[in-house]
């Protein structure tokens, strides 16, 4: 058996610039990754790398021959295991390059064996949850527009990035702007402890579900702080980066949000969800801004989560990939009838 592998580096511009509490994007540099076997079947991954977690399209791109010719060693897209671990063994950090590889693989196994990748691993597309669409921080009126837009165009969960000075004028627009949405907040790490519980108090009175990510990932004591006085369930993003942090945030979160950029692949992200399940925490699939090569890879796993934010892949315009149906924030498994993640070209 022998595989070829391929690389790509693709620009993906957001329909409108992107702006959380750490700063604005306009366009996502995403980096495509194919696995190509001896009959010519092609397994596609993406890599969307995050500097929060070190890693840029040239990161990506540096180490994915060494990756890459891991793969072509092992030869067999079905040695998994071997060749997921041989890649953590060569570069331990770069967990988008090593994503990109896994939903590659991934991909290809399923599209041999003629399944979708959920049916293989016996999930129930019907116990998917919808996905949230997210607000990124803009002036008030803004903010409101989108979550009427969003709202009016079938999606009911709404994702709100807060973490500035004026974030209840900003969550009030939008909550009046769609009274009956489902509301969730992510502040990306932007508030100290004592605000978060604070804030925490008018978030509740405003219907918001859960808060995400409150404090610094680097003030694991503040996470604890603001989990036992916080008005709301709390989600763990930065702060639940591979499945060694599950532990760690176990006592102090309700949420693990993981993602595959995090993680490091599918089978990392089966790990991190069966982790968490044993911790007793709800999981929420999350995402960055991807491509739809890797956001159907992310789509597989939904049925084991609580929570969807698969999202990424709707801020962007000019993906030369499809995906998984998201009409209205469902996230449409049970329509996926295609071999492999479902990505398409
Ligand atoms: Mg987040």
């Amino acid at each position: 058996m022998s595989l070829e592998t391929a690389v790509e580096r693709i620009t993906l511009d957001l329909d409108r610039p992107f702006t959380i509490a750490r700063g604005t994007e306009t366009t996502a540099e995403n980096v495509i990754v194919r696995v190509v076997d001896e009959g010519g079947m092609a397994g596609i991954g993406a890599a969307s790398p995050a500097e929060r977690y070190g890693e840029t399209a040239a990161t990506v791109e540096a180490v994915l021959p060494e990756l890459l010719s891991i793969v072509e060693d092992v030869g067999d897209p079905h040695a998994l295991s071997a060749i997921e671990r041989r890649m953590r063994d060569a570069v331990r950090d770069n967990p988008a390059a090593r994503a990109a590889v896994s939903i590659a693989l991934h991909d290809l196994v399923a599209k041999r064996l003629g399944v979708p990748l959920h049916r293989l691993w016996g999930l129930d597309p019907a116990a998917t949850p919808r996905t949230s669409y997210t607000v990124g921080l803009d002036d008030p009126d803004e903010m409101a527009d989108r979550a009427r837009n969003a709202v009016e165009s079938g999606y009911p969960i709404l994702k709100v990035k807060l973490g500035t000075d004026r974030d209840r004028e900003r969550l009030e627009a939008v909550r009046s702007a769609a009274p009956e949405a489902t509301i969730r907040v992510d502040a990306n790490e932007a508030w100290t402890p004592k605000e978060a519980v604070r804030k925490s108090q008018w978030l509740a009175d405003l219907g918001v579900e859960f808060l995400e990510q409150p404090v610094p990932a680097e003030n694991p004591e503040g996470l604890r702080f603001v989990y036992e006085r916080s008005a709301l369930p709390i989600a763990a993003d930065e702060s639940c980066v591979t499945v060694a942090d599950v532990p760690r945030i176990a006592d102090r979160c309700d949420i693990a949000n993981l993602k595959l950029m995090k993680a490091g692949g599918l089978r990392e992200a089966r790990r991190m969800i069966a982790t968490a399940h044993a911790h007793g925490l709800e999981v929420m699939i999350g995402c960055m801004i991807e491509s739809n090569a890797s956001i159907a890879a992310a789509a597989q796993l939904a049925p084991r989560c609580t929570y969807a934010d698969l999202d990424g892949s709707l801020l962007v315009s000019g993906d030369p990939f499809e995906g998984i149906d998201l009409t209205e924030g469902r996230v449409h498994l049970e329509t996926q009838d295609r071999p492999g993640t479902g990505v398409r070209e």
